[in-house]
């Protein structure tokens, strides 16, 4: 090929012949496309018509590498998280990757919480978080990359800093990253629904640039995969069960200590010690949460986990590893927020053994609701 064609999914560059590299294209499905005007490799194709994954071989390095173009451009970033992943989906290392310039942190899916959430405090956890792991944005901004209507403060920003330099868009995998870029094209005029968008990480390959005006544009950089995240304990059906992807509905328990709560096959927490207290759960709708005898958690997980107990799926049981045990105070009207899953909040004081599986993330807060 003499010509660079760019995947309008993806932004890699297409190409004929290595099969399991970004881009790939058979060169029968190349030509057709190019009759038809749009061209999508094979593996967005298959992304789009069958929610279908095929591996890459493409490493974090490459990623990040990608970054590090930023701190050579006159730039302003964009770092997306996901409110229900906060641990999982900041990259520690930005400053690193894009020097000193200035950034933001867009906070996304916030559709998805409780109509009574006190924002002011999500916010104030955020920040918090930002400010442990050594993170200083500019501003942080909650909304929505699905609803146009929660993004008038981010796209004021984009257009205030678009007059002076490029605003890159950066996030881990399945922050929303695309969703967003997708709402931004359909925005700033260009072609609706370019990019692919999917429930399994790694999606985005390439930069693609959104001009915003006659000199910068919004740059849309990879994905970068997160290892800590849970969704890569789970594969992509496992992961849309867990994912909130409806306004979450809570389940309150009164426990006795010595109950334990299961969340699927994913979290146990045991209610060690403490007065009678009532544990409400807000995560994903489709997540079945189950109550036992603290004594015979063990056995009935044994015996329910892949099948009442899901995720993960009996075939993936071996795959999925086993839960960590920690023990953790909780103090009454703190949430414990489980990085991926969602989060549960106490009305008493109480010791429990938190169960999750390892490198999960977790964060204890002041209650949000
Ligand atoms: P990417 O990997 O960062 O590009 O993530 P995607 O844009 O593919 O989004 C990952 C998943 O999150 C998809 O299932 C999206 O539909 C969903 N999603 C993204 N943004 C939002 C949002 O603001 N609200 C809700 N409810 N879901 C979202």
């Amino acid at each position: 090929m003499t010509e660079m064609i760019q995947c309008v999914g993806c932004g890699a560059i297409i190409q004929t012949t290595e099969v399991d590299e970004a881009g790939y294209l058979p060169e029968s499905a190349l030509r057709k496309g190019l009759e038809k005007g749009t061209l999508y490799c094979q593996r967005c194709f298959r992304l789009r018509h069958y929610n279908e994954l095929k591996d890459l071989n493409i490493s974090d390095d490459v990623f990040l590498n990608r970054l590090s173009e930023i701190a050579e451009d006159k730039a302003f970033v964009v770092s997306i998280i996901d409110i229900f992943d906060v641990e999982g989906s900041l990259i520690h290392g930005l400053p690193r990757f894009i020097g000193n310039q200035p950034f933001i942190v867009f906070v996304n899916k916030v559709d998805l919480l409780p109509k009574s959430t006190n924002l002011k405090r999500v916010e104030h956890w955020i920040r918090r978080i930002l400010k442990e792991n050594g993170l200083f944005p500019n501003d942080v901004i909650l909304g929505s990359a699905s609803k146009n209507h929660t993004l008038a403060a981010l796209r004021t920003v984009i257009e205030k800093e678009s007059k002076h330099r490029n605003v890159y868009i950066v996030g881990v995998t399945n922050v929303g990253k695309s969703t967003l870029i997708n709402n931004l094209i359909a925005y700033y005029g260009g072609e609706k629904e370019v990019i692919t968008t999917s429930n399994h990480p790694g999606t985005t390959l390439d930069m693609i640039r959104v001009p915003v005006n006659e000199q910068y544009a919004i740059i849309d950089t990879p994905g970068i995969i997160h290892r800590t995240q849970l969704g890569l304990h789970l594969n992509r059906e496992e992961l849309k069960m867990v994912l909130p992807s409806k306004l979450m509905k809570p389940t309150t328990f009164q426990l006795n200590p010595n109950q334990t709560i299961f969340i699927g096959g994913i979290a146990r927490v045991d209610f060690n010690k403490g007065e009678r207290t009532s544990f409400t759960f807000y995560v994903s709708n489709d997540m079945y949460l189950h109550r036992t005898k603290t004594e015979n958690a063990d056995g009935f997980y044994q015996a329910h986990i892949g099948e009442l107990l899901q995720p993960p799926f009996k075939e993936n049981v071996d795959s999925f590893g086993t839960l960590s045990p920690r023990t953790i105070q909780l103090k009454a009207d703190q949430d414990i927020a489980i990085s991926g899953l969602g989060w549960f909040t106490v009305n008493q004081d109480v010791e429990i053994v938190l169960w999750i599986p390892k490198g999960v993330g977790i964060s204890i807060r002041e209650s949000i609701i």
